[in-house]
């Protein structure tokens, strides 16, 4: 299972199962571009308008994109990483020794289905046998330790307040849907998609040997339940707000809140450090839990608990579950047509569970010493051009100006992989025994996280493992970080001029900078706390320019009919409009003095912006872009171009754009 990202990190991409055939790609490909179309009417088109119409959608995939191929690539090589690791030899290190059987267990197809569901018995026999509803706690504890994210979160967090210390942190949870809003909205889309999971909740209780009418009701009852938490989770726009989701509270008012659950035994059970205090994300939300607990039977909340712990462990069970896991989640939700071959399955889990290991032997074997020099050269460059925009932007006074000045300066920057590698000798992998492992690498995980509660924070963490194709800003942290895994082609390319490289990585490291002054990272301070540095008057006119953005995002058509909700991605477009605008002032720093010579027929300018068009080729089912619109704060690829672009005189320069064109806004925004 993915961990919980904290509240406030930022990233490029959205953070969902990796999906993802091809060999490496160039930065840059004049080949490619679609010359039908004139770059000042559709530049989306022109830049990927070859490439979209020559990548259609593999069947296992909801989405193929630039990033898709780039996180192919990278796959492959894990595969090659983890065989080689889980051949049985007595030489092999003990990191080999861990990835390696885990992927074996994994990719053990044969193993697993001799099983049947027998692995999970155990689990399931412990919540059947609960004797009474106060004993509730006890399994949520065991299911919060293997993974099983039942009722709520619980994790631990950088405080909003003090970014120096590590606090306890209850959050909203305990849904088998994407979003509250599944279960919520009623237009004929939200209905059906209900209608198919209610269906899918059966089958797997079927698949556990209910009989079909039992399991229609056992389906029903997780509707009920989890419908009564929806109500109580706060909306996605909202959860962007930081203000919205502090409420810092003793562990007694907490208890006042939510009384009918154990909360001092679950502390204790799941090896908290002793809580004094903690953040209630969403107090809204434990008032509803505390009335479900109420109401339900304990008949009832086992059918629940009986639910979530099958679905967490599907994908390691038989093919009878990983199928009907796929046909509402794959098939259903994202419009994939076929699922993933299994050992870029067991990738991807191994990569999620055990990613440092796996990653470490992933950085000796790609990750040179020139990537990680060029990207910093390149940041420095960035932060640069970042402080001159700061300093030059007209709608800002000079007191807030110093106050984001001191801010930029303070951002650390982490490239490529962690200083100090994660040890995972306390974790257990036992050969043949995939589920196990999955439970014990989770459990480890959790531990790992709820032990910080209490003590110094470690700057030196990082949220994503080395192989990833993405990026963050940590509003908390304040720093960016660039995995190994995104420093590659088409964002970063060796062979390939200054001007491609700004469009990619530059750009990319633009937009993670400007995530510290977009409007939920500027409400953080220099030293990561939520701390408002900004007159009245500065604020009032950040809104208004934030406004504007929100408003061109929400006039975009995402999927029919379906709008980009222009709230929900605003600081993602704030960032990819400033990121830009500050990628482009850094080119032109370094090509201070020297001939502007064209390449393939363009300039430099025309490279950063046509490189920053091919990053976001992409072409995706309904399905999933319908998914992405509801939770995923980023705007589709297409937008991401030609939305930002729209609103720069540099780009329309560049391209000799008119007045009156498409890609020539009337009202263009700016705030950075
Ligand atoms: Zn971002």
């Amino acid at each position: 299972m993915v961990r919980l990202i904290p509240l406030v990190v930022l990233v490029l991409l959205p953070v969902l199962p990796a999906q993802t055939n091809s060999a490496s790609s160039p930065g840059f490909d004049a080949s490619s571009l679609d010359t039908s179309v004139e770059p000042c009417v559709d530049f989306y088109q022109f830049a990927c308008g070859t490439w979209i119409a020559k990548n259609p959608i593999p069947p296992d995939q909801p989405v193929w994109g630039r990033f898709e191929e780039l996180a192919e690539r990278n796959r492959t090589t894990l595969r090659d990483i983890l065989e080689q690791s889980s051949a049985e030899d007595p030489k092999r290190s003990a990191i080999e020794q861990k990835i390696g059987d885990y992927y074996a267990s994994c990719m053990d197809e044969k193993g697993i289905e001799a099983k049947g569901a027998a692995p999970l018995r155990p689990e399931l026999d412990r919540i059947a046998r609960l004797p009474s509803k106060a004993a509730l706690v006890d399994e949520v504890i065991r299911l919060h330790d293997i993974g099983v994210h039942a009722l709520f979160r619980f994790d631990s967090a950088q405080d909003f307040k003090d970014s120096t210390q590590v606090i306890a942190e209850a959050d909203q949870g305990g849904l088998g849907l994407p979003d509250r809003d599944y279960y919520l909205k009623d237009d004929p889309k939200s209905v059906e998609t209900r209608k198919k999971y209610q269906a899918h909740v059966a089958k797997m209780f079927e698949l556990l040997g209910a009989a079909p009418e039992k399991a229609a009701s056992q389906a029903a009852i997780v509707i009920e339940i989890e419908t009564a938490l929806a109500k109580g989770s706060l909306d996605r726009v909202s959860r962007r707000d930081p203000v919205k989701v502090y409420h810092k509270m003793s562990r007694q008012q907490l208890v006042a809140i939510a009384p009918s659950f154990a909360w001092p035994k679950y502390f204790q059970g799941i090896g908290a450090p002793p809580i004094q205090s903690l953040n209630v994300a969403v107090p809204e939300f434990f008032k509803e839990l505390d009335a479900a607990l109420k109401k339900t039977t304990l008949d009832d909340w086992k059918t629940y608990l009986t639910w979530h712990l099958v679905h967490a462990a599907s994908r390691l069970l038989p093919s009878t579950f990983v199928n009907e896991n796929f046909e509402f989640y794959g098939r259903t939700l994202t419009g994939a047509q076929e699922l993933r071959p299994r050992w870029k399955r067991c990738v991807d889990f191994a990569d999620s569970e055990l990613g440092e290991a796996v990653g470490r032997k992933y950085v000796d074997r790609t990750f040179g010493v020139e990537g990680k020099q060029r990207t910093l050269k390149m940041v420095e460059a960035l932060e640069k051009a970042l402080g001159r925009d700061i300093q030059e932007i007209p709608w800002m006074t000079p007191a807030t100006k110093q106050q984001a000045l001191e801010k930029l300066r303070a951002i650390t920057n982490k490239i490529g992989y962690p200083d100090k590698w994660r040890d995972y000798s306390a974790v257990k992998i036992v050969r043949g025994d995939a589920l196990g492992n999955h439970m014990r690498a989770t459990e480890f995980e959790l531990h790992r996280q709820i032990v910080k509660i209490g003590k110094p924070l470690d700057r030196t963490e990082w949220y994503m493992s080395p192989p990833t194709v993405n990026a963050y800003y940590d509003a908390q942290m304040n720093n960016i970080n660039f995995p190994a895994g995104i420093l590659q082609s088409p964002f970063f390319d060796k062979s390939m001029d200054d001007a491609v490289n700004f469009g990619g990585i530059g750009a990319v490291i633009g937009h993670e900078l400007t995530h510290g002054f977009d409007d939920q990272g500027r409400q953080f301070d220099a030293k990561g706390n939520l701390q408002d540095w900004w007159t009245a008057e500065d604020a009032k006119e950040f809104q208004k320019r934030a406004g504007c953005v929100a408003d061109q995002y929400s006039s975009y058509i995402a999927v029919d009919g379906m709008k980009v909700n222009g709230k929900l991605t605003l600081g993602e477009n704030v960032a990819d409009n400033g990121g830009l605008r500050i990628a482009h002032l850094a080119l032109l720093d370094t090509l201070a003095g020297k001939p502007p010579s064209k390449i393939d027929g363009f300039t430099p300018e025309q490279r950063l912006f046509l490189n920053w068009g091919r990053v976001w080729c992409q072409n995706r089912t309904d399905e999933y872009a319908r998914l992405l619109t509801t939770v995923d704060p980023h705007a589709p690829g297409k937008y991401r171009v030609n939305g930002a672009l729209s609103n720069m005189p540099e780009f329309q320069k560049a391209f000799s754009c008119k007045p009156g064109q498409p890609m020539v806004r009337q009202d263009p925004c700016r705030v950075w």
